[in-house]
């Protein structure tokens, strides 16, 4: 049966041996035209109607996973907005270079293990409204085209934002950072809101551009910042 052709050369690491393997995707079914996969295919999701078997695909998809209780691996994934609200991810979630093309909805949502968002690309807006992150967060490169909410987040380890950019409002207000914050480099080109934001371990802003007015009215930094 024909592969989805996707490639990468993003590496991720394998829970089961904890090696890092480079992608390559395993859809068999669902091979358009292109060769990609329905997950890969950057056109598929402009037919609206695609939209929702995509959402439909993806829902399967996330339930199977959850039944074998294998990380959800989505490097380099075209999603339609989607609602992964208060979801409980207790293996690795990988969205490595996807291309979220709506609504990216994780309010709520509690990241066990990994949360791997490296390039990940926000066309709309992106909500982790609240979203507990228990391991290793990474947020590096990725790039937040809309409004951007992380207010109220939790990340217990250490939480990176290596090169982020956020082209709209960041929202951080109230967001707890428990051991390293990293926000090296990152560009807020719009109001950038960290008030009342918690950093109780390490804090690194350095080489972050802030354009417009950063908030951080309330914030506590409680070792080095
Ligand atoms: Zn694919």
């Amino acid at each position: 049966m024909a592969r989805c052709r996707f490639e990468s050369d993003i590496k991720y690491r394998d829970e089961k041996t904890a090696e890092y393997v480079e992608y390559t995707c395993p859809e068999t079914g669902n091979i358009l035209d292109s060769g990609l996969c329905i997950f890969h295919d950057e056109n598929y999701l402009t037919d609206s109607k695609n939209k929702e078997a995509n959402k439909q695909n993806l829902k399967r998809k996330y339930s199977e996973k959850l039944a074998r209780s294998e990380p959800l691996i989505c490097i380099g994934y075209r999603l339609p907005d989607f609602s992964f609200v208060d979801l409980h991810f207790d293996k690795s979630v990988n969205f490595s270079d996807a291309v979220f093309m709506g609504l990216a909805n994780f309010s709520g949502a509690k990241f066990t293990k990994e949360a791997d968002f490296f390039g990940a690309k926000f066309t709309k807006e992106a909500d982790f409204f609240g979203a507990k992150f228990t391991e290793y967060a990474s947020f590096s490169g990725a790039q937040f085209t809309e409004y951007a909410s992380f207010s109220g987040a939790q990340f217990t380890k250490r939480a990176d934002f290596y090169l982020a950019r956020f082209t709209k409002k960041a929202n951080f207000s109230g967001a707890k950072f428990t051991v390293v914050a990293g926000f090296t480099g990152a560009k807020f080109t719009e109001y950038a809101d960290f008030s009342g934001a918690k950093f109780t371990e390490y804090a690194d802003f350095s080489g972050a551009k802030f354009t417009k007015r950063a908030n951080f009215t309330g914030a506590q930094f409680t070792e080095y910042a």
